[in-house]
């Protein structure tokens, strides 16, 4: 019966979300990816429970908004086995370990999730991601900008996760642009202090 709270709510909840690679996880419920199908049009992936095969003829792929149609629809083994060995953070404690054996920590340690913000207390894992996602006002207080956003990091980041934050791709893109940015300032003031050099100096650096 608590196997099927994770196929219910569609990803897996971790803590080191913004550490993996974007293509672990599900456009559609923003976890990592759970019985991963890929769209066969445009080849992103998503959370099986994320995608009404059975209710719609086509999806539109939240990613690139391409259409694909849902009716040779199915999970992608290859790439389920492949995420089997991600590295996971429990959302809830210190367990950290492979996504293999995330479902079963979770079902036996936290059978009845508490929020780590606001210290509500849930029925079952869907009710606690859905309140953990959408409706956590204390998570939602403490998050804040990244100050990295002038450069590019969008993301909004709860104090807790800053560690987690600073190594995700956005992030680190972000740092990049900034290093860019100071490195070419440098090149400028540098370029402007050598045409200010005595002669002889100016000859000995073009050589
Ligand atoms: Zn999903
Ligand atoms: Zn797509
Ligand atoms: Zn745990
Ligand atoms: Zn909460
Ligand atoms: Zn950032």
């Amino acid at each position: 019966m608590h196997l099927n709270f994770f196929q219910a709510m569609g990803g897996f909840n971790v803590k080191n979300i913004s550490t993996l690679n974007p293509g672990y996880i599900c456009p559609q419920c923003s976890l990592v990816i759970h019985d991963p199908v890929q769209l066969s049009e445009c080849g992103h992936r998503q959370c099986q429970s994320c995608t009404p095969i059975e209710q719609q003829a086509t999806i539109t792929c939240s990613v690139c908004q391409t259409q694909t149609r849902t009716h040779q629809l199915m999970i992608d083994r290859g790439f389920k086995t492949e995420m089997q060995s991600l590295p996971i953070e429990c959302i809830l404690c210190s367990w950290s370990g492979q996504l293999r054996d995330y479902q079963q920590h979770f079902t036996l340690l936290h059978p009845h999730p508490i929020c780590p913000h606001c210290n509500q207390s849930f029925q079952s894992l869907q009710h606690f991601n859905q309140h953990h996602l959408q409706q956590c006002q204390q998570r939602h207080q403490l998050s804040i900008d990244c100050l990295l956003k002038p450069f590019g990091c969008h993301q909004q980041i709860a104090r807790d996760e800053k560690q987690q934050h600073y190594l995700s791709e956005q992030h680190q893109q972000a740092a990049v642009t900034l290093l860019r940015q100071i490195i070419a300032q440098r090149q400028q003031q540098s370029d402007a202090s050598i045409s200010c050099l005595p002669q002889d100096i100016e000859d000995r650096l073009d050589c």
